[in-house]
């Protein structure tokens, strides 16, 4: 028995010995000397252009209607009254694979170097509308470009004219500087990427397909500098994303006899759906704190405080617990695996009418680590019912997961620092998709980050009511891309 103790005890304090090395040497390395920017933006006229840009209601979801195209127009003119500079250095092509929608635009600015590989920075300025019956609950109207003391308010201000008006600033900056760039950089600003790329962003690729150009790298939303969203890190963390999730959707269609709904069988065509979509629920797909996943954790990890420092730096013995923990939150659990939500029901047409046919609209995001196919195997086996046909109404994969060690990832991380000062850098997956998937068919790499710092509180404005921006943020991305263009146009 005393034996038996002892060697309890003797394991004990060894692990507890392993547990705290372990957390010991998985402490934060010392924050990264940053130098001041000397040249100061005018925050007052950034301000105002992104006001201006604001107005235009740029709605791609719209884009069949001619005064919304009118809008696309107008704010292409507004672009070249407003950055003459830019226009007369690198006057923009005008894109769209079709030629009713030519509003994206590629502006070329060559490298001196032949032999550098070029870059692509990129935005979007089409936006998406404002939901009918909640212009009431914007604090601003969506469309005014209302600049109060801190912030520019209005639909598009973060998601994602802010960028797009940055890019503009930054260059006529560097302009002004009498920059040359070694490298070339394009930089698109696109017209559709909320409707999914197919005219302008497609083009874009297209453009650089026809002229043989491969980039080292793109740069394009996706993420941003995360403030507040991991309790105990204090610093901000740079989510700098280096691939994105797919998306499925498929139809669960399941049969039954109809009839009267008086004299109802056993099962329904609704019951079999319904017993396949409880399966589902019980059985998502398998996933867990590995890949592109866990490489975010790893970085913010040693800037959390002891006690789940200890926890990530013993992943070996924690990794269960630390999983659930993620699967409480929707954002975190999304990056755990392939999502899945059912999102629209059918059945019977009439109310005393038994359903031959009900079906279930699943929308899946698609974790880099699962192909489609796979899933559509995984669903197969765990519905587990001759009954109910998996039909895919659209798919595509996940994209290719791009290289943190790369230069294009140094470039942008050392940029944010030089912008915002102390962060956590940290290689992130994004949850939805953006141009960038579209982007990779030309780049070595894609990554995914707005150069902005936002709480969680801003995040709520994202498609959402009461968008905005902060002048302190539109006036650091504009630093960034600067600093970017700087550093990476040179190297
Ligand atoms: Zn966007």
């Amino acid at each position: 028995m005393k034996k038996a103790l002892l060697a309890v005890a003797g394991l004990s304090l060894l692990l507890a010995t392993v547990l705290l090395v372990r957390t010991a040497s998985y402490s934060a390395p010392a924050p990264v000397d940053t130098t001041a920017d000397t040249h100061a933006p005018d925050e007052q006229q950034i301000a105002r252009h992104l006001s201006e840009a604001i107005r235009f209601r740029t709605i791609s979801a719209d884009m069949e209607s001619a005064s919304t195209r009118a809008q696309f127009a107008a704010f292409i003119e507004w672009l070249a009254a407003t950055y003459p500079a830019i226009h007369t250095a690198m006057p923009p092509q005008q894109l769209g694979v079709d030629t009713e929608h030519p509003y994206t635009l590629l502006f070329t600015w060559p490298g001196q170097r032949e032999d550098l590989a070029p870059i692509l920075l990129s935005a979007h300025y089409d936006v998406v509308p404002v939901i009918p019956g909640t212009e009431g609950e914007w604090r601003h109207p969506p469309y005014g470009g209302i600049v109060d003391d801190t912030h520019i308010w209005g639909r598009g201000t973060l998601d994602d004219k802010g960028a797009a008006i940055a890019l503009m600033e930054a260059t006529t900056t560097l302009l002004e500087m009498g920059f040359q760039p070694q490298r070339t950089i394009y930089i698109s600003l696109t017209s559709d990427e909320e409707i999914g790329g197919d005219h302008g962003t497609a083009a874009v690729v297209q453009n650089l397909q026809d002229e043989g150009i491969q980039l080292a790298w793109s740069l394009d939303e996706g993420s941003f500098l995360l403030d507040g969203f991991i309790p105990g890190v204090d610093q901000p963390v740079a989510s700098i994303n280096i691939a994105e999730k797919g998306y499925l959707t498929v139809d669960l269609v399941a049969r039954g006899r109809g009839g009267h709904s008086s004299m109802p069988p056993r099962e329904t065509a609704v019951d079999t759906l319904a017993a396949a979509l409880v399966r589902l629920k019980q059985e998502p797909l398998p996933g867990g704190l590995e890949g592109v996943g866990a490489g975010m954790f790893d970085a913010v990890a040693p800037h959390m405080p002891f006690g789940k420092r200890l926890l990530f730096a013993n992943r070996w013995l924690f990794g269960g617990l630390i999983e659930s923990v993620l699967e409480d939150q929707p954002g975190t659990a999304a990056m755990l695996r392939t999502t899945t939500a059912p999102t629209m029901l059918s059945g019977s047409i009439k109310d005393n009418v038994l359903p031959i046919e009900a079906v279930a609209t699943v929308n899946l995001r698609v974790h880099p680590r699962d192909t489609i196919d796979g899933i559509v195997k995984h669903l197969e086996q765990v519905i587990d019912d001759e009954r109910v046909k998996v039909r895919v109404r659209e798919g595509r994969s996940a994209s290719r997961v791009s290289s943190k060690d790369a230069a294009g990832f140094q470039a942008i991380a050392a940029a944010s620092r030089a912008t915002y000062g102390p962060q956590v850098i940290a290689p992130g997956l994004t949850i939805g998709g953006t141009d960038s998937r579209r982007y990779e068919e030309v780049a070595d790499n894609s990554y995914r980050f707005n150069p902005m710092v936002v709480t969680s509180e801003d995040t709520h404005g994202f498609h959402g009511t009461n968008e905005r921006i902060s002048i302190d943020n539109i006036v650091g991305a504009t630093r960034f891309y600067r600093q970017l263009m700087e550093e990476a146009g040179n190297e």
